[in-house]
């Protein structure tokens, strides 16, 4: 009768131990996705604002590149253009 009791005992035991051990492993593996998502998210604003400063940059270059005026008719002609493409006015000599 006594070893049964004992039986039993380290029974409940055991199961307790398991039902921890596999309710830990469930955890860590939620928390390591979890991290996989965060780690992705990083990866993704970091490509966003990498992305939005080259923009920034390219406008900033574009912005640069049409800075002059066609004396003629006034439409804003790049720096680098030999004509108006307004009226076809010869900008450089
Ligand atoms: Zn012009």
């Amino acid at each position: 009768m006594e070893t049964i009791i004992v039986w039993l005992i380290c029974t409940s035991i055991f199961c307790f131990i398991m039902y921890n051990m596999i309710s830990a492993a469930i955890d860590k593996s939620e928390m390591a996705s979890n991290i996989q998502d965060i780690r992705d998210l990083l990866i993704e604003m970091k490509r966003d604002k990498v992305n939005a400063e080259r923009e920034r940059i390219s406008i900033e270059k574009h912005e640069h590149e049409i800075n002059e005026e066609c004396p003629a008719c006034g439409y804003l002609v790049r720096q680098n253009e030999k004509f108006c493409p307004e009226c076809g006015l010869k900008l450089i000599d």
